[in-house]
C-alpha cells in the first residue's frame, strides 16, 4: 500500500465514482478484504509487477492515489484468468467440463434441482442433477453497438435468472470506458488502458486542446461516467478524441506491452503518435440481485462477479474494482457454499426453465445499435421510449431473450428520472 493510502481512502474513492449509490456495507467488506485477496492470488502464482521496493501500484481514473497491483504490465486480466484457470483445473475437488455452455436450469417447487449443458462445438447436451448453482457469467456489454466485452458477455446468464424469477438491480447503471480503440471493427474494441492516463497521457481534441481540463477538477483522471461522456460529446459534434501518449518516458514495451503491440498492428506508433479513442459499453454495475454471500432471490441460485449485483460498485464502478470484486466475492461465497449442508433432492414439481427464443444475428445487430443510441452515456426519455416501442413491435425482436433483457434495461433507465453515476438524463428537470 502506498505511504499516503488506506481502506479507508479506498472505500472513499469508491463511494465517490459510485455516487453514493453504493451498498456501503459490501464496500467495507471489499476494501478491508483487498490486501488479503493480493496475497492469496500472489499463493496461486500470479507474479505481480514488483521492483526492488515491492510491488509497482498504478493509478486509474477515481483514485486518489497510485493503489492498483498489475501483472505482465497491462496484462493482468490474463494473467488472472491463467493462475486461476490452472488452479481450478488440479484441484481434485473440482471437475472441470469445459468447453460447456449453461443452457436451461431445472426447478423443483421453486428450487434450483439441475441444469442442462451444451457443448458449443457439438450440440450435445447433457442434464445434472445439481443443488446450489452459482452463476459467474459475466457481464452484458456485447448488448451495444460499441463495446470492449467479448461476444460471450452478452447477458446470457442474466436473461436465464430472470427467468428463473431472480430480481434484478441497478440495470439502468452501465458503464461506459472512454477510451476504447476507434477503429472499425466487428464485434469488441481494443481498450486502451486507463494507466496511460494515470502515466501521464492526455486526452485531447483535433486541435490538441486537452478535453478534461475545464470538466473536472481531477481533469484526464476523473471517474470514467465524466471522461466517456465528454469524449461522447466531442464525437456526437463530428470532432474526433485523441490520447496523447507521445509525453510518456520510459520503456512502452515493458510498461504496457498490450497497448503496444495493439497500436503496432493498427500503425499507430504511440511514442510519436497520438490513438483515435471512442467511448464503449464497458462494465454493467447492475445485474442479478444478490446478498455478500451472493444468495439470489431463487433458492439454491447464486450469483458472482459481473452477472451479480451486490451494490457495492453503486452507480459507476471505480476503475480495476471489478477484478478485485470477483475474488473477494468469489472467496466469500466459497467459503459460504463449504459450510453449508447440501440440500437434500426434492420431489417436488419439476420443470425445466430457459431463456427463450434468441435474435438472429440481423435483428440482434439491430437491437446493439438501438442500446447504444438509447442507453449510451448520455440517454433521453423520447428516445428510451422509442427503444421500448421498437422492441415491443418488431417481430424479429420481440419475445427474444435479448429484446426482453434489453426492454427491462430501458424500463429501469426510464423509471430513474434524475441522472445519478453512470446513467446521464441530458433530459433531466433539475
Ligand atoms: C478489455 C477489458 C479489460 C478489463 N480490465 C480490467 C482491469 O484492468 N481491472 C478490473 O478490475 N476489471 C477489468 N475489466 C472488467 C473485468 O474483466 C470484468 O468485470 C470481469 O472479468 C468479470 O468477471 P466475471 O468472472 O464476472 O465474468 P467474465 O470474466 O466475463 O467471465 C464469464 C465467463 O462465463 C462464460 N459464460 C458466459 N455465459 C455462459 C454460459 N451460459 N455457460 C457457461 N459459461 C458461460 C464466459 O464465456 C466467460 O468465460 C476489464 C474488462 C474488459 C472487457
Amino acid at each position: 500500500m502506498a505511504f499516503d493510502d488506506s481502506a479507508a481512502e479506498h472505500a472513499r474513492d469508491t463511494i465517490t465514482a459510485g455516487a453514493n449509490h453504493n451498498d456501503h456495507e459490501a464496500v467495507q467488506y471489499l476494501v478491508g478484504s483487498a490486501g488479503l485477496a493480493v496475497r492469496w492470488l500472489q499463493a496461486q502464482g500470479i507474479d505481480f509487477d514488483h521492483d526492488a521496493n515491492g510491488l509497482q501500484l498504478g493509478r486509474e481514473g477515481g483514485h486518489g492515489c497510485s493503489r492498483i497491483v498489475h501483472a505482465g504490465g497491462d496484462a493482468s486480466g490474463h494473467a488472472l484468468l491463467t493462475a486461476l484457470a490452472r488452479a481450478a483445473q488440479q484441484a481434485r475437488h473440482i471437475t472441470w467440463r469445459a468447453p460447456a455452455s449453461l443452457d436451461a436450469i431445472q426447478l423443483c417447487d421453486g428450487r434450483v434441482s439441475g441444469v442442462a449443458l451444451v457443448d458449443p462445438a457439438t450440440g450435445v447436451s447433457q442434464e445434472l442433477e445439481c443443488a446450489e448453482l452459482v452463476l459467474a457469467t459475466g457481464g452484458c456489454g456485447a448488448l451495444f453497438a460499441a463495446t470492449t466485452n467479448p461476444a460471450t458477455a452478452d447477458g446470457n446468464g442474466l436473461a436465464l435468472a430472470l427467468a428463473c424469477g431472480a430480481r434484478l438491480r441497478d440495470a439502468e447503471f452501465v458503464q461506459f470506458h472512454p477510451t476504447a480503440l476507434d477503429v472499425e471493427q466487428d464485434g469488441a474494441l481494443p481498450l486502451i488502458t486507463e494507466a496511460l492516463r494515470g502515466a501521464g497521457a492526455r486526452l485531447v481534441d483535433d486541435e490538441g486542446r486537452a478535453v478534461m481540463d475545464t470538466r473536472h477538477p481531477m481533469g484526464d483522471l476523473a471517474p470514467r461516467d465524466h471522461v466517456a461522456r465528454r469524449v461522447w460529446e466531442c464525437r456526437q459534434v463530428g470532432g474526433r478524441v485523441w490520447l496523447d501518449t507521445t509525453s510518456l518516458k520510459g520503456d512502452w514495451e515493458q510498461r504496457f506491452p498490450t497497448v503496444f503491440a495493439l497500436c503496432a498492428r493498427h500503425g499507430i506508433d504511440p511514442r510519436r503518435q497520438r490513438i483515435p479513442v471512442t467511448p464503449a459499453a464497458h462494465f454493467h454495475m447492475g445485474g442479478i440481485s444478490v446478498d455478500l454471500d451472493g444468495y439470489t432471490s431463487v433458492p439454491g441460485l447464486y450469483a458472482v462477479g459481473e452477472v451479480a449485483c451486490n451494490g457495492v460498485h453503486g452507480a459507476n464502478r471505480l476503475a480495476s474494482n471489478s477484478l478485485l470484486e470477483g475474488v473477494v466475492f468469489g472467496r466469500r461465497l466459497g467459503g459460504r457454499l463449504a459450510d453449508i449442508r447440501l440440500h437434500a433432492p426434492s420431489r417436488g414439481q419439476q420443470h425445466w426453465v430457459d431463456r427463450g427464443r434468441t435474435a438472429d444475428s440481423q435483428a440482434l445487430g439491430e437491437l446493439r445499435q438501438l442500446a447504444w443510441s438509447a442507453l449510451g452515456p448520455v440517454r433521453h426519455g423520447s428516445r428510451m421510449i422509442e427503444a421500448e416501442g421498437h422492441i415491443a413491435t418488431d417481430d424479429q425482436l420481440h419475445g427474444t431473450w435479448q429484446g426482453k433483457l434489453m426492454a427491462r434495461f430501458l424500463r429501469a433507465a426510464l423509471q430513474r428520472r434524475k441522472s445519478l453515476g453512470a446513467h446521464f438524463r441530458a433530459d433531466e428537470r433539475k
